[in-house]
């Protein structure tokens, strides 16, 4: 127990607000390779956040744990497979037990934060096409990089996410950061 700061203070300083941001807007480290625009996590949207007067809860990395740093960028048909499925649930299951936490506390969970075009993290859009197998000549190459589209629909951590908090009757809303115009993301917060 400490008798300071909040505790011993008049005022009760924490706003009870908090956001669910994707794991590489703190960590861009995260990404796939070729994929980052910024050297470390993207100030504007950290910052802007946190003067906003947001907590932040990071989203963990799936596609990371599951594939690790090396890993090639996929599409969405790739990774909804039950074990992806399974590991993003285990993963998230700590943060939704915390999100519940909160809200039955009277916190607001203000938004989940995800990152469009993502196969795991998209909330409005995530890719897919016919991507897979082995690369290079007398694969195919070019045939599947035609195949590469935009999906409208959320990635897999973004539909697991959903589902696990309707489980637990939390109602969060998914909005995406749009790295190119990260203060975009506080227009509706
Ligand atoms: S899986 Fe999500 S957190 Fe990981 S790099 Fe992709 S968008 Fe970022």
């Amino acid at each position: 127990m400490r008798l300071t700061g909040e505790a011993g203070g008049v005022i009760l300083k924490r706003n009870k607000k908090i956001v669910l941001l994707a794991h590489c807007i703190l960590n861009v480290n995260a990404k796939v390779y070729g994929l980052a625009t910024v050297p470390a996590g993207c100030k504007q949207i950290v910052t802007g956040l946190l003067s906003s007067g947001f907590g932040i809860i990071q989203l963990p990395c799936v596609e990371q744990s599951c594939f690790g740093i090396n890993r090639w960028g996929q599409v969405k048909n790739q990774l909804n497979f039950p074990g992806f499925r399974s590991k993003c649930r285990s993963l998230l299951k700590p943060i939704v037990e915390q999100v519940l936490d909160f809200s039955e506390n009277g916190y607001e969970i203000a938004a989940v934060i995800g990152v469009d075009g993502s196969p795991t993290c998209g909330v409005n859009y995530t890719c897919t096409g016919n991507w897979g197998g082995e690369i290079g000549e007398g694969f195919e190459l070019p045939a599947k990089i035609a195949s590469l589209d935009i999906l409208n629909e959320a990635g897999v951590m973004m539909d697991i996410l959903q589902e696990m908090l309707l489980e637990t009757g939390v109602s969060v809303r998914f909005i995406a950061v749009d790295e190119s115009n990260p203060e975009a993301c506080f227009l509706n917060l």
